[in-house]
């Protein structure tokens, strides 16, 4: 039996002509009623398909450092620039970053100041610094390569070791670097010859199909690169916005309107600017087209010098959260909304050379399930007997960028050109302009994002009900903290509202120093519990009933969930045989497959997948042994993985220890299976019990896509070669997710693959094929095109920002896991450096912007992000600044993100809200001011609330006016001696009320996690450090930059 999860070729022309009884229905994705497919029950299960892993073969962070470019700049004509502003630069605010609670000393040996990233004693006119960066070859992190030695067989419920699939390098070429000629003062062309583009050794690509379970036509080329493929036809391009059209350009700059210059450096004045018109890239010599090319800040003192010269005020912010590129929409009508599919700069270049000057990732953010505003729904299409329509060579599927000829005959693939034959049952004739009569009626054609019901031939065996499988560590920590009552009161105050019904399967496992089996069989009354102590041949003692129809059993599933805290309540056993228990989870779910959710309260410590106390390691950090405290201590869990994937198991963690529990091997299990991890240290009750409580039953309750894979199609010329996130890859493209739902987001980098494109438009179609939780098999696809450009500046003016930080987030992750966090932190910086160099390159001397830190209104944030990026959780300092779990959990937090979610945790929002509470009305979208992230927005006599989509803390100043504080709290501050234990009462006040609504408004801006709340006062160390002065990244804390330090120092080292 083969699993699902095949895009099955087959809709070779020539179908039979049965009436075409399509149409579309509106129906909401998500919420169909399929056909009801029965599921048989369970029989004895143990898995006996031999096993051999899929290893994921993701690359780490791939691109290679450039060469370095050895021209040599022309003489800046650099003024010093005396603010008038008060230095705010060298503010200090005195505080230093406190150890957390664990009480580690942090050392000065471990943390290197970001000044030392790159040398900042540029001078105006100095040679481009070779990047101190180490050599690209880095050593595969056992992450990223298969595991090493024997994997495991079950045969029985043991393992037994088998040979290994053999690996396949993925990664994008690497990026041969064009020589720069020295530059004269013109920009360079980029057809010119001074550039000598190589085409890049293309990856070597094996047809790897992982377990059989791919029929070999999936792991076939897009492009049989034999055939021919013919020209676009002139067609094309009526569905095309032109690319000259100044509607194209109609949208740039403008939209911000750029910050006034502070002061007016010496030497540049409009006039100046105004002499040389014909230099710029902007043709006409109009000054607003000239603002309109970048954005710049003065920064007047000279390289090198202390002074700050950037007025604070000026530096760009992003107090309005993500902007999502819509604009892509006006020039690109037939796109999927950009919620979907968000490309890091929406001008593809048209070269290698090219694409070597953009030093910033190619790629995409991919969000498959994004949810959408009401009646924005994505249209469900049933091409019935008539079959989905795709082309018969690329397997693309039809979209409103198709062509019709032929009088409607034909249709021309956007992707692949092949012109393909209309199914009759499909035939519509042609209106003058060669459109479609009939598009207005078919969401294919007319909308960038669609679902089609899949037929038959898209399953290898009927669509499988859904099934929960609940894996509850009982052993004493998970007792004594209040655990297994939450979860057991949570899961059955779930139970209506789980997807699938009537066709849900339930069950439970839990387990300590042995497994504990529950009988659910729906003929009796009370659950039925056998234990199993042998860990070493673990099998089910009941062939049946231990994964059991939720309608069915019911009232035995309620009477578990009822009894579940108090049978283990005076348990004492602090053992936890996890990877048994794992085993066993796995045999009682391979066969229907499903979501697999883990309990963990305590390091896993007996049989197999047990894992030592490794904790964090001092003498690790700043050597090449770092990197191994953030990957899996035991190929174990990859393995089950692999295994868990094959069966199409996804797996959620929820891991609570209050000491070292290894985030870092428990949580690769939800990483290659399209999971999730949530980690919730030292769980207490009484604090984190409403996060767990509302992020367990979003869990349980969201829609989801089973059985699914996922494919993005590119068209000619480009092709996505890395992907990043959580799924594990099936064969070079198509990405395996037992589950996936709407909190999910990939990233993906792309590469080109000739050394010159020759189309005008690059297309890109995502393609999800799933399951419903209904049980009908659907294809969910969307749509884009992009322009192909030979412009540098026009690349640089399409980039996105969010999509690059999202993307530079993910390869900043991956790249810890097999190197130092400083190596990783000085890479993303390199980057961000390098494309500012180059677009200062572009427009610097020609004109006289020396003195000027030169960036495009698209990247605007960018600087910012990437700092906040280094000073993540995930990326932070070493040892003392972040305990190893936190830090673990923190990175598989960040690789599912979509972009909103990334921002929003990247550069928190800070709000004051004592006169909002007081005074102002209820209308908080416009009431509530975000706040630049610096200690100096604080007054002692405010009240404020940091947000960062996963945390709220309320800071209340030193001299907040009693009046509020009472309102609150119904009582003085000094009858509260631990404000960390105090939870916000709703008090029958104005004040309090609205400070409820306030968070209320605040969570409902993301319902996929419930924002703790925590309370700290003016003062109160070490909490006020941890829980806010550590996290306003625009100041200095210990080893780290402020904002405008690190805007200085990108501004010396992109000089030259
Ligand atoms: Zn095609």
């Amino acid at each position: 039996m083969q699993p699902m999860g095949n895009e099955k070729p087959g809709n070779v022309p020539g179908r039979p002509l049965s009436p075409f009884l399509a149409g579309s229905q509106a129906v909401p994705p998500f919420t169909s009623s399929g056909p009801v497919v029965g599921a048989g029950a369970s029989g004895y299960l143990r898995a006996t398909a031999p096993f051999s892993s899929a290893p994921q073969a993701t690359t780490p962070f791939s691109s290679a450092p450039q060469a370095t470019t050895p021209f040599s700049s022309a003489p800046q004509a650099t003024t010093p620039f005396l603010s008038s502003q008060p230095m705010t630069g060298t503010q200090t605010f005195g505080y230093r970053a406190p150890a957390p609670p664990s009480m580690r000393s942090s050392g000065p040996a471990i943390q290197s100041p970001p000044l030392s990233y790159l040398p900042h004693d540029a001078t105006a006119s100095q040679q481009t610094q070779a990047p101190r960066f180490p050599p690209p070859a880095q050593p595969p992190t056992p992450l990223h390569s298969p595991p090493v030695g024997p994997s495991a067989v079950y045969a029985g419920g043991s393992f037994r070791p088998q040979s290994q699939m053999p690996t396949v390098p993925m990664g994008p070429p690497p990026q041969n670097s064009a020589q720069l000629a020295s530059r004269s003062n013109m920009p360079p062309l980029p057809d010119s010859s001074s550039f000598m583009p190589r085409p890049p050794p293309q990856p070597s690509y094996s047809n790897f199909v992982s377990g059989g379970n791919v029929p070999p036509s999936l792991a076939e080329p897009l492009f049989p690169g034999s055939k021919p493929v013919s020209q676009p036809s002139p067609q094309t391009t009526s569905y095309v916005p032109s690319l000259q059209a100044s509607s194209y350009h109609a949208h740039q700059g403008g939209v911000v309107p750029p910050p006034p210059p502070i002061g007016t450096p010496a030497g540049f004045s409009l006039r100046e600017q105004m002499q040389f018109p014909n230099l710029g890239p902007a043709a006409g010599g109009h000054l607003q087209s000239l603002v309109e090319e970048f954005q710049s800040l003065s920064v007047g003192s000279a390289p090198g010098s202390l002074d700050p010269g950037v007025n604070l005020e000026s530096l760009p912010r992003p107090l309005n959260g993500d902007e999502e590129p819509s604009k892509v929409l006006d020039s690109y009508p037939l796109n999927c909304h950009p919620r979907f599919l968000r490309l890091t700069t929406h001008a593809v270049p048209s070269s290698q050379s090219l694409l070597a000057r953009w030093h910033l990732p190619l790629g995409a953010i991919v969000h498959p399930l994004a949810e959408v505003p009401e009646g924005e729904e994505v249209q469900i299409v049933n091409f019935g007997s008539a079959g989905v329509i795709r082309c018969r060579r690329c397997r693309t599927y039809i979209n409103p960028y198709v062509t019709f000829t032929d009088a409607g005959r034909k249709w021309r693939c956007n992707l692949c050109s092949l012109l393909n034959d209309v199914p009759g049952d499909y035939f519509c004739a042609l209106d003058a302009t060669g459109r479609r009569c009939d598009i207005a009626q078919r969401p294919e054609l007319s909308k960038g994002s669609v679902e089609f019901v899949a037929p038959t031939e898209y399953m290898v065996r009927p669509p499988m009900p859904p099934s929960y499988f609940f894996l509850i560590d009982v052993s004493v920590a998970a007792v004594r903290c209040g655990l297994l009552e939450i979860t057991a009161k949570t899961i059955k105050s779930c139970l209506d509202e789980l997807p699938g019904f009537p066709r849900t399967q339930i069950g439970f496992l839990t387990f300590d120093s042995a497994l504990h089996f529950h009988n659910l069989k729906s003929s009796l009354s009370q659950p039925q519990m056998m234990v199993v102590a042998d860990l070493d041949d673990v099998f089910l003692p009941l062939p049946d009933d231990l994964l059991v129809n939720l309608a069915d059993s019911r009232h035995v599933v309620e009477a578990f969930l009822d009894s579940l805290p108090s049978m283990f309540q005076g348990n004492a056993n602090v053992e936890s045989a996890f990877g048994p228990a794992l085993n066993a989870a796995f045999m009682v779910m391979s066969r229907l497959g499903g979501k697999l959710l883990i309990f963990q309260s305590t390091l896993p410590s007996l049989g197999i997948g047990r894992l030592r106390l490794r904790g964090d390691d001092l003498r690790a950090y700043g050597t090449d042994k770092e990197h191994t405290l953030r990957i899996p201590d035991d190929p174990f869990y990859k393995q089950m993985a692999a295994e868990f994937t094959k069966s199409q198991i996804a797996v959620d963690i929820f891991a609570f220890s209050e000491k070292y529990s290894d985030i870092a091997s428990l949580g690769s299990l939800a990483k290659y299976t399209g999971g999730q991890v949530y980690h919730y240290p030292s769980f207490q009750a009484i604090t984190h019990g409403d996060k767990y409580r509302y992020e367990l039953a979003r869990d349980l309750t969201r829609e989801i896509a089973w059985e699914a894979v996922m494919r993005v199609r590119c068209g000619k010329g480009v092709r996505f070669t890395t992907y990043h996130g959580h799924f594990m890859l099936r064969s070079t493209d198509l990405l395996a997710l037992p589950a996936v739902d709407s909190d999910k987001a990939f990233g993906m980098q792309l590469s080109l693959e000739d050394t010159l494109m020759t189309t005008q438009t690059v297309y890109f179609q995502v393609a999800l094929l799933y399951t419903s939780s209904s049980g009908e098999r659907r294809i969910r696809v969307h749509t884009a095109a992009a322009p192909v450009v030979a412009d540098l500046g026009e690349i640089y003016r399409q980039a996105d920002t969010g999509a690059i930080i999202s993307l530079l987030s993910r390869l900043a992750v991956e790249n810890t896991l097999s190197n130092k966090l400083e190596d990783a932190r000085q890479l993303v910086q390199l980057k961000l450096v390098k494309s500012l160099k180059e677009y200062r390159n572009l427009y610097v001397v020609q004109h006289r912007l020396g003195g000027r830190l030169i960036f495009p209104e698209s990247l605007k944030f960018l600087p910012l992000y990437v700092l906040c990026l280094c000073k993540s959780l995930a990326l932070r300092g070493g040892y003392a600044d972040a305990p190893l779990d936190e830090r673990c959990a923190a990175g598989y937090g960040m690789m599912i993100l979509p972009i909103r979610r990334m921002l929003r945790l990247l550069y928190p929002g800070l709000y004051r809200l004592d006169e909002v509470l007081t005074k102002g009305a209820d209308n908080f979208d416009e009431s509530l001011k975000q706040l630049a992230l610096t200690a100096q927005c604080l007054d002692a006599r405010g009240l404020y609330i940091y947000d960062d989509g996963f945390t709220t803390t309320i800071w209340l100043g030193r001299m907040l006016s009693p009046d509020i504080v009472n309102s609150i709290f119904g009582d003085n501050l000094s009858s509260f001696p631990d404000l960390s234990r105090v939870q916000l009462p709703e008090l029958d006040n104005e004040v309090s009320r609205k400070l409820m609504r306030v968070l209320k408004f605040l969570r409902e801006n993301d319902p996929s996690v419930y924002q703790l709340c925590r309370i700290v006062r003016q003062g109160e160390q070490p909490r006020e450090g941890s829980l806010l002065l550590s996290n306003l990244i625009e100041d200095q804390t210990a080893g780290t930059s402020s904002y405008i330090d690190w805007i200085l120092q990108i501004y010396r080292q992109s000089q030259g």
